[in-house]
């Protein structure tokens, strides 16, 4: 594939993700409603589109990275969206923005002879620096051939299937149980901390035992006992793909009480802590009712 690619949305994960692209020598033609973001990426030798059309009309391969469903649809579909660009060929979206919507746009990109690619990642700001992201694609077996070399300079890359949403399918069970893991941890180890145990030894106690998952891991050690809560994921974007999982599962025919709990948590993060604070912050609401403090 060509060496130069387009990428629009250059926040905390696009900005990263970005960066490695042009470090594995791609040239970028890039878009960002704002400037700073854009700068960030033209001082490494970026060059800035003035509208997603621009940028499709430079390359025929661009990366989306956009925080919700609607803004996807607009700045692929819109006015001066990647649709109007005479010569893009195809679409990655690593965006998560739920199956439905994916094909929907999908559908609508493939009417004027454009591929879309959805490729959702996990692993957080800290993969998309260190390239230690997994990648789950669905796209046409021949296409992912010839993305995979470029998409393995930011991580793992999952072939999950052809149908376009089944990367956004697998991406929302994987943070479903991102969430509930950060839930339920949250809730055990303030219980814990009330009770009077020490909070770091008994985020030591869970990850060495049966108790441990990506939270007691990850998100308590490096955000929450040092009290930065910095993990660069936001609590609107978690609260976003919480209800994406519902409203798919229910329309799946699945039942989901244990979802249900978890994105009712969120929803109150959402409304009492703020959008735009870090998704961790969502062990404040259970320090709050319980009256005490996890610290390390
Ligand atoms: P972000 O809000 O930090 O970045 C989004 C960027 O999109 C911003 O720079 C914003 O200016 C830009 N933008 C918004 N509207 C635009 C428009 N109309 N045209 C052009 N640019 C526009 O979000 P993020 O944390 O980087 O997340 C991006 C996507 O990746 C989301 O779908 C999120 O769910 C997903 N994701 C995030 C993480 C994480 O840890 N942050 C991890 C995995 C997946």
């Amino acid at each position: 594939m060509a060496k130069h690619l387009g990428f629009i949305g250059l926040g905390n994960m696009g900005r990263p993700i970005a960066s490695r692209l042009i470090a594995a020598g791609y040239y970028l033609t890039v878009f960002d409603l704002r400037p700073e973001s854009v700068a960030a990426l033209t001082e490494r030798g970026a060059r800035a589109a003035a509208s997603p059309a621009e940028v499709a009309s430079a390359v025929e391969t661009l990366l989306l990275s956009l925080p919700d469903p609607s803004i996807v649809r607009e700045v692929a579909l819109g006015r001066d969206g990647v649709i109007a660009g005479p010569k893009i060929k195809t679409v990655i979206d690593l965006s998560t923005t739920g199956a439905r919507m994916a094909q929907e746009i999908g559908a609508a990109l493939a009417a004027e002879g454009i591929t879309t690619v959805d490729s959702p990642v996990s692993g957080g700001v800290a993969g998309a620096i260190n390239g230690t992201l997994a990648l789950m694609v669905a796209c046409p077996r021949a296409i992912f051939a010839d993305l995979e070399p470029m998409l393995k300079h930011l991580g793992r890359v999952f072939f999950v299937g052809e149908r376009p949403g089944m990367g956004q399918t697998m991406k929302l069970a994987n943070n479903l149980l991102s969430a509930t893991a950060l839930a339920a941890t949250s809730e055990a180890i303030v219980f814990g901390v009330k009770s009077g145990l020490d909070a770091a030894t008994m985020v030591d106690v869970i990850n060495a035992g049966s108790g441990r998952n990506s939270a007691s891991q990850d998100k308590f050690p490096k955000a929450i006992l040092p009290r930065t809560f910095d993990s660069g994921f936001t609590t609107g974007l978690m609260y976003k793909d919480l209800t994406l999982c519902l409203e798919e599962a229910g329309a799946a025919g699945v039942p989901m009480s244990v979802a249900n709990a978890v994105c009712e948590l969120w929803r109150r993060a959402f409304e009492e802590i703020g959008a735009e604070k870090d998704f961790t912050t969502v062990v404040q609401l259970v320090e709050r009712l319980a009256g005490v403090e996890v610290r390390g």
